[in-house]
């Protein structure tokens, strides 16, 4: 996979790129991440890449030609069709079955916006996505490109060390995550549940599954409105709502 980062401030990404998973990937072969600075296509002596609104009002907008200019001499040197990808406050709020769709793209090129926004030609004529990472507003789009990035790339065939870690993941499921434990067995006279030491992985997978379910219903019951349930699903849900009622 290719990933292509539009921004003002590409000495940002530089941390993030070179770290830990991100890293590794890179290091593999698996993904090729790159920082464009988008003023290199200013087309101007001062790289001036915003203005002031038209119609008045406070902050300064993104110009339209930089950008199309930017994305556009990526376009010309890719083989894939690439998803065009604007991060904003304003678009569709990024979840794990976004970044499962997003994974098996060959080339992705995200707009890290700045100030008070975009031109609202790059968003009506440029992009193919526009993305959210939640109900606030950050001061530019560098950091939830990042978050984009980081949960894209994990799923890549070969780059988590353990190929199950990612699909057992929370939300992957569609619920959340069962807990998980490591030695010391007791740790402050709080001790590993029994059955995690047992050895036997039938009845830890039954166990994990209830655990996850219950984690869920207690943390975020909306999602069990999504989630395909087995009837064993269904009974043990019946039975942990009983207990919380007390009977
Ligand atoms: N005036 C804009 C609005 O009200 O929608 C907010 C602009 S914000 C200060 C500057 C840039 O940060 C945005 O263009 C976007 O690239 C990025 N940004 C801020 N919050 C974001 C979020 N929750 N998700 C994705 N990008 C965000």
């Amino acid at each position: 996979m290719k990933v292509d980062v539009l921004t003002l401030f590409p000495e940002m990404m530089d941390g993030v790129f070179r770290s830990s998973i991100l890293g590794k990937a890179q290091e593999k072969g698996i993904v090729s991440l790159n920082a464009v600075n988008f003023r290199d296509y200013s087309g101007n002596k001062h790289g001036t890449v915003d203005d002031t609104p038209y119609g008045g009002g406070g902050g300064m907008v993104l110009k339209p030609d930089p950008i199309f200019a930017a994305v556009e001499d990526l376009l010309s040197r890719s083989s894939a069709a690439p998803r065009v990808i604007l991060m904003c406050p304003q678009g569709e709020t990024f979840t794990q079955q976004k970044a499962e769709e997003l994974s098996s793209a060959d080339h992705l090129i995200f707009i890290c916006g700045h100030y008070e926004g975009y031109d609202e030609r790059i968003r009506e004529h440029l992009v193919t996505d526009e993305l959210s990472i939640g109900d606030y507003v950050l001061t530019g789009g560098e950091l939830p490109a990042m978050v984009v990035i980081d949960s894209v790339v994990r799923l890549l065939p070969g780059v988590l060390g353990n190929e199950t870690s990612a699909v057992t993941d929370s939300f992957s499921t569609g619920l959340l995550e069962y807990p998980h434990y490591t030695r010391p067995a007791e740790f402050r006279g709080w001790k590993v549940p029994d059955i995690l030491l047992s050895g036997h992985h039938a009845n830890i997978e039954l166990w994990r599954r209830e655990q996850a379910l219950k984690r869920t219903l207690e943390r975020r019951p909306d999602l069990l409105d999504k989630v395909e349930l087995t009837d064993q699903d269904c009974k043990v849900i019946k039975r942990l709502k009983q207990q919380d009622n007390g009977c």
